[in-house]
């Protein structure tokens, strides 16, 4: 394969004769049915290209119905026996598995970086936060206990939760290990079954992360993973017997995914796009916040949920604008496994076509591109999908302030005041997250209350909270999800749905409440029942 430069070609050789699921030199994705690593009959192929070199890397199937159904089947079958197994043995499933991950953190993260095309440093931060997530789940006895107290003489009232069945699991391409850890620990140990579909763009991790499961002790069909597009996400929202799906993307398959498949009568969580923004303040710590905001905006190029894709400049903090050019500037842009990169390319060259196109408009629109990463060459890799970092005075009715870009891509406002700021902020229709730079308690506590976005950060730029708490995403839940499904054109929104992903809100979400209403009269210990009594009962 004289394509992939040689760090990769040694990792993709390794990883390719080590893994039942996936391959790294030209060959298959497979499905994972009943505990089985199947190749697809289909005829439906999707290539799999390195993002630096354009060299075919893998294929994945267009998983086929009968291949779908025998997932069902599988999951349905083992839902049978797993939801019987005592929380222990459920338990030592989580437990074994986080070490199973953490020893092959570096083999997942190879895989990411091959087919996501982020740097290594990144990619293992990728698997270490789905690594947390399966740590949470390890507490699964004690996130599962009910509730219990005597509500009437000798009669008692428990309630206890149980699992849901067949779940569905379907990711974006982003986080190719955390959001699949998103979901496989939660959906299992609190009893259900799963069928994953990864992206079609970089299934490899989760297939590694589905091997290591089994190793693990799970049994067969409690997971299985099927690939496609479109139709396959339709069969899930649309098979009777899957109960739930979560589904981790982008806003048109987000709406779509939760209108059909709540229509269907499932429960659905869709965390869907993003346009995160920073209130930068003339007391900040300027060093710091630069700096945390080029992390960031350029980090993993832009294609996170979480990016800083917006700075607000309150006051005198417009004079930090040279300085933060200046650095994003120096930022280094190359092939992921490259020693100093500081962001890699764009996963596909449709997302770097897109995104030049998002900062064409910026300029047609009357914005100004104060650092232009377009046109970026990084000589080793002349085909590689890369964006130079970029920066873009712009006002909120431009279209690269409207639109999520999700690339390398920071839009720069100017607001004379901290109420502005927030003002601007809350009329955007994301909610995932915002933070605010200050060494000011009273302006920090003033945001932190007014601010809208479900996910905030003080001096913090990527707030995801920690899997023992819940990602709290929002906009778009309550009532506006009746406007979501009266809509025509595609929702701008962070999330659809009522219950959170992971920490106790994924328990919530994989699992329905059940009360039980036992009467053993103590006097019965010793004396013969009264009787039947055909009266309602009453509180004695
Ligand atoms: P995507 O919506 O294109 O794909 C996500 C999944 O949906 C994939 O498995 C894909 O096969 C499927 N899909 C795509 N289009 C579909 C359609 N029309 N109908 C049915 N299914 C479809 O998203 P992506 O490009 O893989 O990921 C990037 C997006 O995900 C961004 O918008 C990002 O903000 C979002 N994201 C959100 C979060 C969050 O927690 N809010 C986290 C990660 C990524």
């Amino acid at each position: 394969m004289p394509g992939l430069n040689s760090l990769s070609l040694e990792r993709a050789e390794q990883l390719s004769s080590q893994w039942k699921g996936t391959n790294f030199l030209g060959g298959t994705a497979k499905n994972f049915i009943d505990g089985e690593f199947r190749e697809s009959t289909t005829d439906k192929w999707i290539e799999i290209l390195d993002p630096s070199t354009q060299t075919l890397l893998s294929r994945v199937p267009e998983t086929t119905n009968e291949e779908f159904e025998s997932a069902v089947e599988a999951a349905s079958k083992a839902f049978q026996s797993w939801r019987k197994t005592s929380v222990l043995k459920r338990q030592r499933f989580a437990l074994e598995l986080q070490a199973l991950i953490r020893q092959n953190m570096d083999n997942i993260a190879n895989a990411i970086v091959l087919e996501q095309g982020k740097t290594f440093g990144d990619a293992q931060g990728d698997v270490l936060r789905g690594l947390q997530v399966v740590e949470t789940a390890c507490a699964i006895p004690t996130l599962l206990m009910g509730e219990k107290i005597e509500v009437s003489k000798d009669m008692d009232t428990e309630t206890r939760k149980v699992p849901l069945g067949v779940c569905a699991s379907i990711a974006p391409f982003n986080f190719p290990a955390m959001i699949p850890l998103w979901t496989i620990p939660m959906a299992i140990v609190t009893g259900n079954t799963l069928i994953l579909k990864p992206s079609e763009r970089d299934p490899g991790a989760a297939l590694m992360i589905a091997e290591l499961c089994q190793r693990a002790g799970l049994p067969n069909g409690v997971l299985n993973i099927v690939h496609g597009t479109v139709p396959t996400v339709n069969a899930i929202c649309n098979h009777p017997k899957i109960k739930a799906i979560s589904f981790v993307g982008g806003n048109r398959a987000g709406q779509h995914i939760y209108n059909l498949g709540t229509q269907n009568g499932k429960r659905v969580q869709a965390n869907m796009g993003a346009k995160n923004h920073a209130v930068i303040m003339p007391d900040a710590n300027k060093d710091q916040a630069l700096n945390a905001l080029l992390g960031a905006a350029c980090g993993a190029a832009g294609q996170r949920c979480m990016a800083i894709s917006v700075a607000v400049l309150v006051g005198t903090a417009q004079q930090f604008l040279p300085d933060l050019i200046e650095r994003a500037s120096k930022l280094k842009v190359s092939q992921g496994f490259e020693k100093g990169t500081d962001f890699g390319p764009v996963t596909t060259p449709a997302a770097k076509t897109r995104i030049e196109g998002l900062i064409a408009s910026a300029k047609k629109e009357g914005g100004n591109i104060l650092l232009d990463g377009r046109g970026i060459q990084v000589p080793e890799y002349p085909n590689g999908n890369f964006v130079g970092a970029t920066i873009i005075e712009a006002t909120t009715s431009m279209t690269c302030y409207k639109e999520e870009i999700f690339g390398p891509v920071l839009i720069v406002i100017n607001t004379n005041t901290l109420d502005e700021a927030i003002a601007l902020v809350n009329d955007n229709p994301y909610g995932n997250g915002s933070a605010i730079f200050t060494q000011s308690g009273p302006i920090a506590r003033k945001f932190e209350t007014e601010i809208e976005a479900g996910q905030i950060g003080i001096n913090v730029p990527i707030p995801v909270p920690l899997p023992f708490f819940s990602w709290t995403g929002n906009k778009a839940s309550g009532s506006q999800i009746i406007f979501c499904i009266i809509m025509t054109k595609v929702l701008q929104a962070s999330f659809l749905g009522d219950i959170n992903f992971y920490g106790k809100g994924g328990i919530s979400f994989y699992t329905q409440t059940k009360t039980t209403t036992s009467l053993w009269r103590s006097d019965d210990a010793n004396v013969a029942g009264e009787g039947v009594s055909l009266n309602m009962p009453t509180m004695k």
